[in-house]
């Protein structure tokens, strides 16, 4: 079985996606090269990978954000890093609004990829280890998967509603990991149809006040500016 971390390659330009290939190669991983989102729904349906290498201009009329977005929804555990050409003139927040959790400009230099690769598989990493336990401590109290409540230091359990619960499983399992606005209301806004930027706001206020030390000063969910929020796991 093969334990090296699973890179795809998703480039339309056989010269650039064999240079990844080769060079991702010789730094240790298993590399797979793709010419579309076509061939990436594909390739996922049989296993996801570790990280998706996703160049915005495809062919096919799919361009790279569109399958992101895609992917996002069906994994919160892969990593996406968007390659953006000089024309895409995309920044940074239009790109992590897909879900990607980075994006490169090229052309780029390799050793620049790679370190950005290394460092989104570290956060990545980081995150797989809180789903393993039914119970994630988040600022004053802990979150309980199986039983879908609120439990305090003394034991006692606060029921939360459905809407409440989605949101804090998926900063549960994305510690540490910016989560874009748009994202998590397309990832758990469904059940409410709530189509308002400020719907977001108002349930990270209400579940801030169940669980922050103190909501005014939030440490557990915190807002990242221009992005959303993230979920900081207690340091203790
Ligand atoms: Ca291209």
């Amino acid at each position: 079985m093969d334990k090296r971390q699973h890179i795809v390659v998703v480039e339309d330009e056989p010269a650039q996606r064999q240079l990844l290939l080769d060079y991702l190669t010789r730094q240790g991983f298993r590399v797979t090269g793709l010419e579309s989102g076509a061939d990436l729904r594909r390739l996922v349906d049989r296993e996801m990978p570790a990280l998706v290498l996703l160049d915005v201009g495809l062919p096919g009329g799919e361009d790279g954000f569109a399958v992101a977005r895609w992917l996002r929804e069906k994994s919160g555990k892969v990593c996406i890093i968007m390659v953006t050409a000089a024309a895409d003139t995309v920044d940074r927040v239009v790109g992590l609004e897909t879900g990607a959790d980075d994006y490169i400009p090229k052309p780029f230099d390799p050793r620049e990829l790679l370190a950005r690769i290394k460092s989104v598989l570290r956060r990545a990493s980081g995150s797989v280890a809180p789903t393993t336990g039914p119970r994630v401590r988040m600022g004053r109290r802990v979150l309980d998967l199986e039983k879908r409540v609120l439990v305090e230091a003394d034991g006692a359990e606060e029921a939360l509603s459905a809407s409440e619960f989605d949101l804090l499983k998926v900063f549960a399992e994305n510690p540490n990991r910016p989560l874009a606005r748009d994202w998590l209301l397309e990832t758990i806004g469904h059940r409410e149809m709530e189509v308002f930027d400020r719907a977001m706001d108002l349930r990270i206020t209400r579940i801030r006040r169940k669980v922050e030390k103190d909501p005014a000063h939030p440490e557990a969910i915190r807002t990242v500016r221009g992005v959303g929020y993230m979920f900081v796991p207690p340091k203790d």
